[in-house]
């Protein structure tokens, strides 16, 4: 056996969801380590803020690691980039248990998030936040699919293949339905964290079945959340952007989605509420339709700000019409929900940086404990007389 005097220090992101651009090695103990970022179907509006690899050989050593190539767009307009002061990366020693990197500074000139580990075993994961998978999504599934109370149907397959599925939690017509929809966007990690914990409230408490279907979009983009992407599917296309646009081929993700709603109301389903849930870097906030459903929303950000950890940096806002006006495929999900059926869509964006409900970063035990809290808080804002 051949034992190295002195182990190399290496960086690998060959594993589901891993993701980093150019490595560039300035020393045995420093690297700088490029986000590889996304962009759209034209080249625009860059979002490089997922991240996500393993050092070996590290133990021992103190090392430096500076996260650089930020720079983006958003909704055409440029910015200096979402990783900053607020956003310190999440690191693991086993790759299932996470938390935040406490020595870092951040350099708004370059602009660099420069983090400095001293690591405690040879081998370790940081990410931009704690990633959660396909594989991690794959493990609930298994964990559930017996239980009566659950149904999965596939509805489509992403570009790349894989199924689009909805979950049904509940069982047969019942008077009122809530329809969840997590992960539109893949480096959206903390949306699937509080969809697991909201599918695990609702099989735990049969009081939120009574009266009430749940019908879950556990994961919209799964070709991303596998490749490590940012915000867009294998063709470029945001997926909660084109909701006005009709493509299966270019974008078979939300064909299938809008299939599965459209479905649902055909037969006479009803939709009492419908939720997609996202993060963002530093901003919290619930948005309501563009029209109509003011009473519930009223009603549902107050819930959710007295029950939940919930903690907007705004108040209750309403969606325009589209994000981009005289453009086509630049509606979101509760846009085009609106547009085709009227119906009561809101989005909600949660921060990863601290948040000052919790008093700290948020971790998975966090987003999880959230979904619980926003299980039971829709439960109680739908089944109101
Ligand atoms: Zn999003």
């Amino acid at each position: 056996m051949w034992l190295p005097v002195l182990a190399l220090v290496t960086i690998q992101t060959q594993f589901d969801g891993g993701s980093l651009g150019r490595i560039e090695k300035v020393s045995e103990t420093h690297f700088r380590l490029g986000v590889k970022g996304d962009k759209d179907q034209d080249g625009r509006n860059r979002q490089a803020n997922w991240y996500y690899f393993r050092v070996d050989g590290a133990s021992g050593k103190e090392l430096t690691l500076d996260i650089v190539d930020l720079p983006g767009e958003y909704n055409y307009k440029a910015n200096e980039g979402a990783i900053t002061k607020d956003t310190p990366p999440v690191i693991s020693y086993d790759g299932s248990h996470w938390r935040h990197v406490e020595s870092f500074e951040y350099d708004p000139a370059e602009p660099k998030l420069r983090l400095r580990v001293k690591p405690e075993g040879s081998r370790f994961w940081i990410a931009h936040v704690a990633p959660y998978t396909n594989e991690t999504l794959a493990r609930l599934r298994h964990e559930i699919e017996g239980n009566p109370e659950f149904r999965e149907e596939k509805i489509g397959k992403s570009v790349g293949g894989r199924d689009l599925v909805l979950w049904t939690i509940g069982r047969g017509h019942r008077k009122k339905t809530v329809w969840l929809m997590f992960r539109q966007h893949s480096w959206e990690t903390g949306s699937s964290w509080a969809g697991e914990g909201a599918v695990r409230e609702l099989l735990a408490n049969a009081a939120l079945r009574r009266d009430v279907t749940w019908k879950i979009i556990p994961l919209c983009d799964p070709d991303g959340v596998a490749r490590g992407g940012v915000r867009f599917n294998l063709n470029g296309y945001d997926l909660n952007r084109n909701w006005d646009v009709v493509d299966a081929v270019k974008m078979p993700e939300i064909t299938a989605e809008r299939g599965a709603v459209k479905r649902w109301l055909d037969q006479g389903g009803r939709v009492d509420l419908f939720l997609s849930l996202h993060n963002t870097e530093t901003v919290e906030y619930l948005e309501g339709p563009p029209a109509g459903h003011r009473e519930l929303a009223r009603r549902f950000y107050e819930l959710l700000v007295e029950r939940t950890t919930f903690f907007p940096s705004r108040e209750l806002s309403f969606a325009s019409e589209t994000t981009t006006a005289g453009m086509k495929g630049r509606m979101t999900v509760i846009q085009g929900l609106y547009k085709d059926w009227k119906l009561p869509g809101f989005l909600m964006e949660q921060r990863i940086s601290y948040n000052g409900k919790l008093k700290r970063l948020p971790l998975p035990e966090d987003r999880m404990r959230f979904g619980a809290e926003l299980a039971r808080a829709v439960h109680t804002l739908v089944s109101a007389p």
